[in-house]
């Protein structure tokens, strides 16, 4: 049975206060907090087994190796991928989705289609500019509706057997749209496209499976599902993965180095150059087992829940105006009230203990598509409270009125 209690005994920082008021982290779309097992896991790797991995002949370098391996396969399993060398550990979603750009120069030429979506994160837009850039290659859009969904008809109509990739994100960060991908992986796949999906805001709420899914590259961000910064993964399926060169060069990524030649590793390791977030690796299977232990199922309604309690309360202040409407969203809350600029509500907000993100959310095309600088965003995780949801929505009430 889900306790959200329980659930809060788990997460040291939800016991501090934020100028003199209990803590109200509602910015989990940034990132989420980090439960006791994940520090006492980061903890235990620097107190007692902290090297260098794979070539270590050492018992130090050896258990960090096992562990670190370990935590590939909790991923891989978590994730559903067939091989556990499919699972590429990154810094993160930018960096696995310039890695599969960065990869995809060598394959596209001048005249070839890529579509992106407009409810993209500046992470899956920018990379992919710069590849067009390089190679010649058109980014199309799929346009969004006022609702904050796809324009699918659109969508179909721009496939076509020049499409060579499709990038969409599973759930929008700036609105908390979930996306149909099952039905943009089929159609790309219809006309041999390749799809990467950006993950890194499903993750937290959704377990994917990467082979039902049947989706060429996936990536998400450990940070965003409990775990630490500065790593996260790109799921790609083997063939695609042994076709795009690799990112980086340098140790750990060669099988033989002569200046006559070098010769790759297989993977992972061709694409895993240097010396990797080794404890943040481990750390990240750590949350995982975490998130598993509480049960996406659970998570998910539990969210829900808070979702359409904090948008019934919000809906009856004067003037409030939520973005992204969708009817299959996750617990994103966009919002703006009257002419009032989201920073300042934020600000307001922050005296009084809660956590809310303002701005565009890494997400302008989104702001230039409702006409509007920013939002105030409120993101729900499954340790919030329906008491939480109530002091913030006092609160933003009296923002309110000191700013009307
Ligand atoms: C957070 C986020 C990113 C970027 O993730 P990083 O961890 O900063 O690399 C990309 N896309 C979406 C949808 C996100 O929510």
């Amino acid at each position: 049975m889900f306790s959200v209690n329980k659930v809060r005994e788990d997460f040291p920082i939800l016991k501090r206060e934020v100028h003199g008021k209990p803590l109200v982290y509602f910015d989990n779309a940034a990132t989420s907090q980090t439960p006791k097992v994940v520090i006492d896991t980061i903890v235990d790797y620097y107190s007692n087994y902290n090297a260098n991995i794979h070539r270590g002949v050492h018992t130090l370098s050896q258990e960090a190796t096992d562990k670190y391996e370990e935590a590939r396969i909790k991923i891989q399993k978590h994730f559903n991928a067939k091989e556990a060398y499919e699972i590429i550990l990154t810094s993160g979603t930018t960096h696995a989705i310039n890695m599969v750009a960065s990869g995809f120069e060598s394959l596209l030429q001048k005249g070839d289609e890529l579509i992106v979506s407009a409810l993209e994160h500046h992470s899956n837009i920018v990379p992919w500019q710069m590849l067009c850039e390089k190679t010649g290659a058109i980014l199309q859009v799929i346009p969004m509706t006022q609702e904050g969904a796809l324009d699918m008809k659109t969508f179909y109509e721009l496939l076509s057997d020049k499409t060579k990739l499709v990038f969409c994100n599973h759930v929008s960060n700036a609105l908390g749209t979930i996306n149909p991908i099952e039905e943009i992986i089929a159609a790309a796949h219809n006309v041999n496209a390749a799809v990467l999906i950006d993950g890194a805001q499903a993750t937290p709420h959704i377990k994917p499976d990467v082979q039902a899914l049947d989706v060429d590259f996936y990536v998400a961000s450990a940070h965003k599902l409990c775990g630490p910064t500065g790593v996260g993964l790109l799921y790609g399926k083997q063939e695609w993965l042994e076709k795009l060169p690799p990112y980086q060069g340098g140790g750990e990524m060669i099988a033989t180095v002569s200046f006559k030649k070098t010769t790759y590793a297989g993977l992972p390791h061709k694409f895993e150059a240097g010396t990797p977030n080794i404890c943040g690796g481990i750390a990240f299977g750590a949350a995982i087992d975490y998130m598993n232990s509480i049960g996406f199922k659970e998570i998910a309604a539990y969210e829900n829940e808070l979702l359409t309690y904090a948008t019934t309360k919000l809906e009856k202040i004067e003037g409030l105006k939520i973005y992204g409407t969708s009817a299959s969203k996750t617990a994103v809350i966009s919002f703006n009230v009257a002419a009032i600029h989201p920073y300042d509500i934020g600000a307001i907000l922050d005296k009084l203990g809660i956590a809310v993100r303002t701005g565009h959310h890494c997400a302008q095309p989104i702001m230039d598509y409702y006409q509007i600088p920013g939002t105030v965003r409120a993101s729900f995780s499954f340790y919030n409270t329906k008491e939480e949801i109530d002091v913030f929505v006092a609160a933003l009430e009296k923002a309110v009125g000191m700013l009307s």
